[in-house]
């Protein structure tokens, strides 16, 4: 078992077929990752399994509260919480504060409170996380919590009136033959609002078409207008950490 962030099996797997390297014949048979969305992606995670020929299964902690909270079991359907008793973890609209209740499908930040936590407690604490919940019981027989973390609210941005996080991005791009799901959206006005076409740049071999083909899929499934620009594989900042996913340095003030 290893355990890293998704970016970087996913740059481990892209260095061993460069050098030749077979990880499915490796020891390795299960992939723990954790500390960035992207390992509960079906694409981004298919990849990563054939890659290495492991099962892949997320985890997810904040520092702040418990370093590790959410664990995915073996079937592969959120993490489930586990922290009950010690931390109790609510939903909200990340714009307005509001509690979204907790029912299948539901999506909001999740905020913690500490519950057994005596030296510094925290009430309410905003994780910035966004995130799917599930409170259905799970086909291991576990009833805890389920959640999926689908992006950083912080990375949030809002295209007339449409909320997209650029994971989710990633994951339509990644459905495409032969692209690894390296993208980075480039917004062009600071803050989260963004006017139409949102700019993002995407890794792939180029065919006629294929950026248009995904800025169909991507406004067919996430509703939002976009521009894709491909750049050959390898030109995007690989990193052994957590992946950056927007790329601020060209947004304009009030550009919006
Ligand atoms: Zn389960």
């Amino acid at each position: 078992m290893v355990a890293l962030t998704p970016s970087f099996a996913l740059h481990l797997a892209e260095l061993a077929e460069s050098t030749g390297l077979d990880l499915a014949a490796t020891s390795v048979k299960r992939l723990l990752v954790a500390g960035e969305p992207g390992g509960g992606e079906a694409e981004l995670r298919g990849r990563l399994e054939a890659a290495w020929g492991a099962r892949v299964t997320e985890a997810m902690g904040i520092g702040d509260i418990a370093v590790s909270l959410w664990g995915e079991c073996e079937h592969q359907v959120g993490m489930h919480f586990s922290g009950a008793g010690l931390v109790h973890v609510e939903l909200i609209d990340p714009d307005m504060g509001a509690v979204v209740p907790m029912v299948d499908g539901a999506e909001g930040e999740l905020v913690y409170t500490h519950l057994a936590q005596r030296a510094a407690p925290l009430l309410r604490f905003r994780s910035r996380d966004h995130a799917r919940v599930w409170t259905s019981r799970c086909a291991c027989g576990r009833d805890s919590l389920r959640v999926r973390c689908i992006g950083r609210t912080d990375d949030m941005l809002i295209v007339r009136g449409v909320n997209v996080f650029p994971s989710a991005i990633r994951e339509v791009v990644a459905g495409f033959d032969g692209v690894p799901g390296l993208i980075q959206v480039r917004p062009v006005a600071k803050g989260p609002k963004q006017a139409p076409p949102l700019p993002v740049v995407v890794e792939a071999e180029a065919r006629l078409g294929l950026a248009e083909e995904m800025q169909r899929a991507i406004r067919a499934r996430l509703l939002v207008a976009t521009k894709v620009t491909l750049v050959p594989p390898g030109t995007l900042p690989r990193t052994s950490y957590k992946s950056k996913l927007v790329d601020w340095s060209e947004a304009k003030e009030g550009a919006s």
